[in-house]
């Protein structure tokens, strides 16, 4: 029996691999269901490309052109967010491939949940927002989410098989684009440069993201709702070279690592065909061609954002959806030239000093919390 894929954010990066995969392994995969935000060009030219069954187009002023597009063909074409949360629930679907961006994840995953839905989880911000929310919902439902996030595909990949208790986590991480700049340059860095990622091509937003080490912390955050370790026992090391994907210390001082040429098809694949693995074409990673593999610790000061994550998990609550939702702000922002780089941090800073501080959150209260510090970083920035 094929899997049948649920795959939204189909146009951005994690989306386009995505379906990749399904070309490459048209025995074990149909596209019942594509969603994108704004590219209906793309999301067209895919639903005739896979015959799928529907498409959402979220941005409602793209509805008519995708809808006049796909006229000739028996694809139903809905809009709106709550058309997301309808096509993820729809019986013809197995398996739910969340790639889109930001707090707009978040009720797609929980919908992927309630309905009973493998999830295969790309969107780290449903995790980073309400990963207390998702995972008991997902625990008592038996949904099994599958990471697809490189260092956490690494560490559940070192996890297989393991029944003792983890000592640590070591989550990995390149530096971002501005690992070589200095702290006191980082004020003029432009949108153009901060994009530049040395290792991976992704999208904008979480080359940002990346770039401030928000990305870094959102993954310490994610790595401690999905493997349910606390913020003590999970470490970031720097490593430029982006080999090691991640890596867990066992008790008896055993570290077991998961490495491979930097490429999200694996993780991806991984997700979607655990417990097999995808035999694929691709050439070999050759150890000899990368003799060097190097850590290090990362700079705090330069990067107030990691501890500023980590502080967020100890406090739990609302504290990481309020990191969450100012930074998307001030991310947008910057990228669209209206803030510098290092405002994205004390805009991040300025919402958490001020925000509603909620201990045990509903999915009602992320939502006011996620509109509250949204509307703080604008404040702060002076958006209008
Ligand atoms: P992209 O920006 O490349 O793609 C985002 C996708 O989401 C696009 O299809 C976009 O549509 C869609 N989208 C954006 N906003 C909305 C919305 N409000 N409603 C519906 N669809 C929307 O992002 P990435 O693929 O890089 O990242 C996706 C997720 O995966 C993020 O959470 C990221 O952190 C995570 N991730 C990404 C990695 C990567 O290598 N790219 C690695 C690890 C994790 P459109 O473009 O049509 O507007």
């Amino acid at each position: 029996m094929k899997q049948r894929l649920s795959i939204l954010g189909s146009t951005g990066s994690i989306g386009v691999q995505t379906l990749d995969i399904v070309t490459g392994n048209p025995e074990l995969f149909e596209v019942n269901s594509l969603v994108a935000g704004q590219n209906w060009q793309l999301l067209a030219r895919q639903a005739v490309e896979f015959d799928v069954d529907s498409v959402v187009i979220a941005d409602e002023s793209k509805y008519n052109s995708l809808r006049e597009a796909l006229a000739p063909y028996p694809i139903k074409v809905y809009t709106g967010s709550d058309a997301i949360c309808q096509v993820v629930r729809s019986s013809e679907v197995d398996v739910v491939v969340n790639a889109l961006v930001g707090y707009a994840g978040l009720h797609p995953t929980i919908a992927a949940i309630e309905a009973g839905k493998k999830l295969a989880l790309a969107n780290k911000e449903s995790l980073v927002v309400g990963g207390d929310l998702v995972m008991r919902m997902a625990s008592e439902r038996g949904v099994p989410i599958l990471p697809i996030d490189s260092e956490h595909s690494a560490i559940f990949q070192c996890l297989v098989g393991e029944q003792s208790p983890i000592r640590r986590l070591i989550v990995t991480c390149s530096g971002g684009a501005l690992r070589d700049i200095p702290a006191e340059q980082l004020k003029d860095v432009t949108p153009e440069r901060a994009l530049q990622h040395p290792q991976w091509t992704m999208g904008a937003k979480i080359t940002i993201d990346s770039a401030t080490l928000v990305n870094k912390g959102f993954e310490v955050i994610e790595a401690h709702w999905l493997f349910g370790v606390g913020a003590e026992k999970i470490s970031v090391l720097i490593h430029p070279q982006s080999i090691v994907h991640s890596m867990v210390e066992f008790e008896d001082g055993a570290i077991k690592a998961q490495l491979g040429t930097p490429d999200m098809h694996i993780p991806i694949s991984y997700a979607l065909m655990f417990p097999q693995r995808a035999a694929t074409a691709q050439e070999r990673f050759d150890f000899l061609a990368h003799p060097t593999l190097t850590f290090a610790e990362p700079d705090r000061v330069k990067y107030p954002a990691l501890d500023i994550a980590y502080e967020c998990m100890r406090r739990g609550g609302t504290a990481s959806c309020v990191m969450n939702g100012s930074n998307e702000v001030a991310v947008a922002a910057f990228l669209a030239g209206k803030c510098r780089f290092t405002d994205i941090t004390a805009s991040i800073e300025y919402a958490l000093g001020r925000a509603t501080f909620v201990a045990k959150p509903t999915l009602a209260d992320y939502e006011a919390s996620n509109a509250e510090s949204r509307a703080l970083a604008a404040e702060y920035l002076k958006l209008k």
